[in-house]
C-alpha cells in the first residue's frame, strides 16, 4: 500500500473511533479529543485526492497545515507540529527514504511535540506512546528485520505505552488539573497515537 491509502485509513480510523476518543477526554479533559481529531482528518480526506500529484515532503506539509488550522485543542499544534517537523525532513534529504530515516522522521516528529509541548514521556500523553514505539522501531531496524516486521514491533510497543498511561499521573496538559485523580484513565492523546501506528502497521502487513 502507498502512503495515499495508508493516510486514506488513519483518516477513516480517527473519524471511526471519534466517540470513544472523546469519551476517554471526558473522563480526565474537556471530552473534544475525539471531535477535535475527527474534523481534522475528515479535512485531510477530503483533500486527499489532491495529494496523488504531491511528493511526500509536500504531503506531510499539507497535514500540518490542514491539522494545525482544524484541530484546536493541544493535539492540533502537537500533530501539526510533528508533521511539519517530519515534512521539512523529508524535504532536506530529497524525499529519499529507507529504514533509518523512517526512524528518523519519527524521531524528528516526536521532538517536534516535545519541544512545542515542552513535555517528555511519563507525563500522561501520546509521548507515552509514540517514545517507545519509536525506540522499537529504530532497534528493529539496527537489527536488520524485515520493515514489516520494524512496524510490528513498533506497533506492539504503542499498543503497551498506551496502556501505561493508565497508571501514570498527569503532569502536562488538561488532565494535569485532576492530579492523582487522573489514575485510572487511559490518556486520550496516547490513544490517537496508538490507533495511528496500529493503522500504519495494519496498512502495510495487510493484517
Ligand atoms: P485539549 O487538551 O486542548 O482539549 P485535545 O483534547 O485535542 O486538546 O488533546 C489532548 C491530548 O493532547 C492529551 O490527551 C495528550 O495526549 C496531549 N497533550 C496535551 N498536552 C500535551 C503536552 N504538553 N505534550 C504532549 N502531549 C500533550
Ligand atoms: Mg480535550
Amino acid at each position: 500500500m502507498d502512503i495515499i491509502g495508508i493516510i486514506n485509513n488513519v483518516c477513516d480510523v480517527i473519524i471511526e473511533n471519534k466517540d470513544y476518543l472523546t469519551d476517554l477526554d471526558r473522563e480526565i479533559g474537556d471530552g473534544d479529543h475525539g471531535v477535535n481529531l475527527a474534523r481534522g482528518f475528515g479535512k485531510i480526506k477530503e483533500q486527499i485526492d489532491t495529494f496523488k500529484s504531491l511528493k511526500p515532503n509536500e504531503i506531510f506539509n499539507k497535514i500540518a497545515m490542514v491539522l494545525i488550522s482544524n484541530v484546536g485543542g493541544a493535539s492540533g499544534a502537537l500533530y501539526g507540529s510533528a508533521f511539519l517537523k517530519a515534512s521539512s525532513f523529508l524535504k532536506q534529504i530529497d524525499n529519499k527514504v529507507d529504514g533509518s530515516q523512517i526512524a528518523e522522521i519519527f524521531n524528528q516528529m516526536i521532538e517536534a511535540i516535545k519541544t512545542r509541548g515542552n513535555s517528555q514521556v511519563c507525563e500522561k500523553t501520546m509521548l507515552d506512546t509514540l517514545v517507545p514505539a519509536q525506540q522499537a522501531f529504530k532497534k528493529a531496524i539496527d537489527e536488520n528485520k524485515d520493515l514489516i516486521e520494524c512496524f510490528k514491533e513498533m506497533d506492539a510497543k504503542a499498543f503497551e505505552g498506551k496502556e501505561s498511561t493508565k497508571n501514570i499521573i498527569a503532569t502536562r496538559g488538561r488532565a494535569s488539573y485532576l492530579k492523582d485523580r487522573s489514575i485510572g484513565s487511559l490518556d486520550p492523546g496516547s490513544v490517537s497515537s496508538y490507533l495511528i501506528i496500529n493503522t500504519i502497521y495494519k496498512s502495510l502487513s495487510g493484517e
